[in-house]
């Protein structure tokens, strides 16, 4: 299928705009890569629906092996290969026949559905494999904060760690990064304060707007993505709390929702696009303001393969 799989993860590490040129070689090399990196991505996948379960309730990720949650009944390894046991077994433990919650295949799929997505976006590359823990991070953050309305720290600091390798694979400068951390968790940090005092002054409960772990996930991600991501993914991750926010209130009647999971969509979408999606919108609302000089030589630099 492919005549030269060389040329075809460098087509893949130039970026796809050199997708013609490669042609049958990177078409091969996608339809090989794909399913390879699907199932890496479900395997561990699996590994984090232990996190996301066993993490809240301080169970150790690696000691006992997995078991029933209704019969306790251990879990065989023929049972243990990700989403598709969970589909020949019909959603059913074996043991029991209790039903075994579809959000294990959900999760699972999740993330083998976005190392691919991740692969697409950036090709074979440091970068990609960052993203792929980036992507899973989200994932146990995102599903911990739904369940718990909590965020564990060391999670979230594991997001700023990254931006170590990040710095020398991608070209984001560290003032970049350092403007990244502090744009958005700033101002969360102040209504969180602010919100804080007014809710306690008002009811004498002790909530804030927007809690601490969400701030630190956005100082840590700011970092990692910096500030041309960073403010696209808060933007999207408002936009949806906002939305979902209302409904959850119209169905349950609770004003109080987890926010994490919102901002980590938003995150990952800013992670994806969002440097596109804020040069799109310095060039087309910003500079006609500011540098009007400069508006002959710019093209749209949203989504560039739709443009071209
Ligand atoms: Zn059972």
């Amino acid at each position: 299928m492919y005549r030269n799989l060389t040329a075809a993860v460098l087509a893949a590490q130039t970026g796809w705009n050199e997708w013609e040129s490669y042609g049958d070689d990177l078409a091969g090399f996608l339809l090989l890569a794909i399913p390879i990196v699907f199932l890496y991505g479900i395997c561990i996948g699996s590994f984090l629906n232990v996190v996301i379960i066993r993490l809240p309730r301080g169970e150790s990720l690696i000691k006992r092996s997995s078991h029933c949650m209704t019969c306790g009944a251990k879990i065989r390894l023929i049972d243990l290969i990700p989403v598709f046991s969970w589909i020949f077994l019909r959603g059913k433990c074996h043991s029991c026949g209790e039903k075994i919650s579809p959000r294990y295949p959900i999760v699972e799929s999740l993330n083998g559905l976005l190392y691919v997505a991740n692969l697409l976006v950036f090709g074979v590359s440091v970068n990609c494999f960052l993203m792929c823990i980036f992507t899973s991070l989200l994932i146990c953050i995102g599903f911990i904060d739904w369940d718990t309305m909590d965020m564990y720290v060391p999670m979230l600091l594991m997001i700023a760690v990254l931006a170590i390798p990040a710095y020398f694979v991608t070209y984001h400068s560290i003032w970049e990064r350092l403007i990244g951390m502090l744009c958005i968790s700033v101002p969360f940090f102040l209504i969180g304060e602010i919100s804080g005092a007014y809710i306690k002054k008002k009811t004498g409960e002790k909530v804030r707007g927007i809690e601490l772990g969400d701030t630190i996930l956005m100082a840590c991600a700011g970092l990692y993505l910096g500030y041309k991501s960073i403010i696209p993914a808060a933007v999207i991750g408002i936009f949806l709390a906002v939305i979902f926010g209302l409904i959850i209130k119209k169905v349950t009647g609770s004003s109080k929702f987890a926010f994490g999971p919102y901002l980590c969509v938003g995150l990952l979408l800013g992670a994806w696009f969002g440097e596109q999606i804020s040069d799109w919108y310095y060039k087309s609302m910003l500079m006609p303001i500011f540098e009007p000089e400069r508006m002959q030589f710019t093209t749209s630099a949203l989504f560039p393969l739709l443009f071209r």
